[in-house]
């Protein structure tokens, strides 16, 4: 997958695999290349943010021995592993268009899997309402008097939660309320 969609997307994403739990084994070389981080910390950082140590994890020098020890099928893993390696050496990841400075090559041993457990932090869902923050039925008419403002108000992030948008949460609320509150003035 390309894990570098938004957090929420990937949670999404993992949830939605039939017959998978909320997890995904993230598979990671050893060497010394230091992944680019949009939230402005290195590797050393994050694994002590993280505590990561805490993470289920594995370790073995070849790739057939990790796909054991983490108990997936051999030759799909390690086939697996080698496409993506082809993408990166050729610079361009045409599966999943993971951006280039992401795409480092699984191929410096020993090769380690980490247990990556992805949770929902918030109630799903949410009221609909119509563009003046008036709720709406299942006919999508406005119910007379009844207005909504930010958590309670679904949709309004389509099926993703994009985290790399600073304040998006709370701009909404502030401004679903000053929308809200206009709309029930002028009612
Ligand atoms: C850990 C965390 C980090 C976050 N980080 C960010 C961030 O970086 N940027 C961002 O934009 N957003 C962030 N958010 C989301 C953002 O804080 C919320 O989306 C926003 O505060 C929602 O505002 P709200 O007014 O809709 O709801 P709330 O702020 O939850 O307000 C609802 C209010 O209603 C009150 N209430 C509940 N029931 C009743 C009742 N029966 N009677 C009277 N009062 C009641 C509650 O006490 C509360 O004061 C974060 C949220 C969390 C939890």
């Amino acid at each position: 997958m390309n894990e570098c969609t938004s957090l929420l997307a990937s949670s999404h994403i993992i949830a939605d695999l039939p017959g998978h739990g909320n997890y995904v084994w993230q598979i990671i070389p050893t060497n010394d290349f230091q992944m680019p981080s949009s939230f402005g910390y290195n590797r050393e950082q994050a694994a002590t943010m993280f505590n990561i140590e805490q993470t289920e994890h594995y370790q073995a020098d070849t790739l057939e021995e990790l796909a054991d020890m983490i108990d997936v099928p051999r030759d799909t893993f390690v086939a697996t592993v080698q496409r993506y390696n082809d993408l990166c050496n050729a610079g361009a990841d045409t599966d999943y268009m993971k951006a280039r400075r992401y795409l480092d090559a699984i191929d410096d041993p020993p090769y380690q899997a980490w247990k990556m457990i992805y949770n929902f932090y918030c109630t799903l869902s949410g009221v609909r309402c119509n563009e003046h923050l008036q709720v709406v039925d299942e006919n999508f008419d406005p119910i007379p008097g009844l207005y909504a403002g930010g958590n309670t108000v679904g949709y309004r992030f389509g099926d993703d939660y994009e985290t790399l948008l600073h304040g998006g949460s709370n701009g909404l609320a502030a401004t679903h309320g000053y929308v809200a509150g206009e709309s029930a003035a002028n009612a």
